[in-house]
């Protein structure tokens, strides 16, 4: 493992999801008043780990509406050598639950008329933040697995539980998080 090293990530969800205070909480130190992001964000920031460590990381926040076929293949584009896909899920939200599932499953599956080389490698990790956890009626951790089980086999896929709710990231679940990618990233 490389502290310095830079890695690519794709931060990914749907909407309302809570990408982008996550993203401005790494860059910024703070919650920031997001408004529905439209386009695209690219960042670079520092991840911090439980270890104390951190490293470097480019997220690609891909503003996400709804779930298209059309979404997936565009998305796949900005998606080429991505070393982890971060995927944040509204735990609140579970009546949005299995379209957020059902978007990841058009991101990372090719279509029919695409090469199958368009397909993200199962070598890629995906990290699931189970995000406002904070949040009364947020499902459990286990039913959000439950949820995404199907991506499993022959995947790595990891779900934490995250919330972003202050101007701080000590206690929000992030940097445990991270720290599973890293050990993947090895
Ligand atoms: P995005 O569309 O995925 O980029 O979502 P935003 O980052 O704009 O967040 C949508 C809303 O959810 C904002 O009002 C955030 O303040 C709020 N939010 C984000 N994360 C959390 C969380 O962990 N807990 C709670 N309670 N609210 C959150």
């Amino acid at each position: 493992y490389r502290g310095d090293q830079e890695h690519r990530v794709v931060l990914m969800g749907l909407d309302n999801s809570g990408k982008t205070t996550l993203l401005y909480l790494l860059k910024l130190g703070q919650i920031v008043q997001t408004i529905p992001s439209i386009g695209f964000n690219v960042e670079s920031v520092d991840a911090p780990v439980t270890n104390g460590s951190s490293f470097k990381m480019t997220l690609w926040d891909l503003g996400m509406g709804c779930g298209s076929m059309f979404y997936g293949r565009l998305v796949r584009h900005y998606m080429a050598a991505t070393e982890a896909i971060i995927w944040v899920v509204d735990a609140a939200d579970t009546q949005r639950l299995e379209a957020s599932v059902q978007l990841l499953e058009e991101v990372i599956t090719p279509d029919q008329h695409e090469d199958v080389d368009k397909s993200v490698p199962k070598s890629v990790p995906i990290l699931i933040l189970a995000n406002k956890s904070d949040l009364p009626k947020a499902a459990s951790l286990d039913q959000i697995r439950i949820a995404f089980s199907r991506f499993s086999p022959g995947r790595l896929l990891a779900v934490y539980k995250t919330a972003i709710t202050r101007d701080t990231i000590v206690g929000t679940g992030i940097p445990e998080a991270f720290g599973w990618l890293q050990l993947v990233w090895g």
